[in-house]
């Protein structure tokens, strides 16, 4: 910032203060002391971030009943805290606070499993962990109230089946998603709109239904991602400019999540192969084949890639669960945003003893040309395709005692569809 404010061409000029439009092109800073600077601006960017929605009737304090911005400020472990939404956030939560053992957690989750967006092999693999780890998961739970009784959190929980329990914690979290923070913007007074739905600022590659202002980051609505906001930002300067052309893609972001074990994920996983209808091919390998996680007794984890169920067998997308997760996922995220073969990972010398040496046994197995035979080591090698909704093992053991592979049919999958 110093580099920029400096210099004989003054590049960037900072200013603290909340802003919000009186035009398109005009923009009030409103200071902290309440002073007002009116500032006129060819372009504008909204990068105004999100901020964690709260329940109705659930007064949120910060200090006993609190949101992932006010956890930051405790000053000592609580004894329990309770955690309400098993969503990446909520849980990551979970994980942290299990972790350090002097907590008792415990995790309100609306759904059958946490993670509700993910595979269920993840998330069971994951609960398993939080509830080994000592975390009490109220599963198919419906929050029915959560106030502070005598300096304590009380909550009260409904079930399926018509029972309720109330319980007493010392803390409570609220992690059940983020909401734009655009309220005090006036982004009418621009004519900016939001999207149809209204969830988001309705931008298209970044830019708003105004030519001269753009959507990045938390506040655009599309990924809350650090990488996504820095990517659109860039985009948006870019177009500023006039030097971008190539709308952004969001079909091969990469995302980690701090869990037990860390989770990693690019493009789409099973469910959403399933609800598009999509014939696909998928491969999963556990971690106790890999020598490299046998050596480091960290055997806990699964990589599992999802292709076209075709000769091309174009990469979908992958889920890594286990140890180096998150720096597994690149090569396979590199292929998605190529609209590669799989095939391609095949023949590519991996580093040895490493954990991805487990990929591309995953893409050797699709080719049926490993040694690890999933029809054999069916507890810990899978390998299936999914056409309508049925799946069927890509190897089988003949009567005889043959090993027999089924055949591709033609689906080339193209991401606009
Ligand atoms: C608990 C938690 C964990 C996360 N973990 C990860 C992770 O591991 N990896 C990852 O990639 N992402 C993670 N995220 C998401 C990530 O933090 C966000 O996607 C990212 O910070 C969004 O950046 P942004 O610049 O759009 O918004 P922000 O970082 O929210 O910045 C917006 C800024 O705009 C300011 N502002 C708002 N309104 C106005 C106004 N009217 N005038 C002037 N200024 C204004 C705000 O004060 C703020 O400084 C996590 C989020 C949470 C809550």
């Amino acid at each position: 910032m110093k580099l920029l404010e400096t210099g004989s061409k003054k590049l960037f000029h900072y200013e603290r203060g909340l802003g919000s439009f009186i035009d398109e092109k005009t923009i009030k800073i409103t200071k902290n002391n309440g002073k007002e600077k009116i500032i006129n601006a060819d372009y504008t960017i909204i990068a105004t971030g999100s901020k964690p929605r709260k329940l109705p009737n659930t007064p949120v304090d910060e200090k006993i009943i609190m949101t992932s911005e006010g956890i930051h400020h405790m000053d000592d472990f609580p004894k329990s805290l309770v955690i309400v939404g098993a969503g990446v956030i909520g849980c990551e939560y979970a994980t942290i606070f299990s972790n350090f053992g002097k907590t008792k957690v415990y995790l309100i989750d609306r759904a059958d499993h946490i993670l509700p967006f993910e595979d269920d092999d993840i998330s069971e693999m994951v609960e398993g962990n939080l509830e080994r780890h000592g975390v009490t998961i109220h599963h198919k739970a419906q929050l029915e109230r959560l106030n502070i009784v005598d300096g304590e959190v009380e909550y009260e929980l409904s079930y399926e089946d018509g029972r309720r329990e109330v319980l007493r914690v010392e803390k409570a979290l609220l992690s059940i998603g983020r909401e734009l923070n655009i309220s005090g913007l006036n982004m009418e007074n621009a004519g900016v709109q939001k999207s149809k739905r209204g969830r988001h600022i309705g931008d298209v590659d970044t830019q708003t239904n105004i030519p001269n202002i753009y959507a990045v980051g938390d506040a655009s609505g599309k990924i809350a991602l650090v990488n996504m906001g820095e990517l659109e930002g860039r985009q948006a300067v870019e177009k500023i400019f006039g030097n971008k052309t190539t709308p952004l893609s969001y079909d091969n972001v990469s995302t980690i999540m701090f869990l037990e074990p860390e989770v990693a994920a690019v493009g789409l996983n099973e469910k959403q192969c399933t609800e598009r209808g999509l014939s696909i091919k998928v491969v999963k390998l556990d971690f106790s084949c890999i020598a490299r996680a046998i050596a480091m007794r960290k055997t806990q984890g699964f990589f599992k890639i999802i292709v076209t169920n075709d000769e091309k067998m174009q990469v979908l997308g992958m889920r890594a669960i286990g140890e180096h997760a998150s720096s597994a996922i690149q090569a396979v995220a590199l292929l998605i945003k190529t609209r590669q073969s799989i095939k391609l990972l095949a023949d590519l010398v991996h580093p040895h003893p490493s954990i991805i040496e487990g990929i591309q046994e995953c893409v050797r197995m699709l080719m049926n040309e490993s040694v690890f035979k999933s029809s054999v080591f069916k507890d810990n090698l899978k390998a299936y395709s999914c056409v309508d909704g049925k799946c069927t093992p890509l190897q089988q053991i003949s009567k005889e005692g043959l090993l027999e592979s089924s055949c591709d049919a033609d689906n080339t999958f193209d991401f606009t569809e």
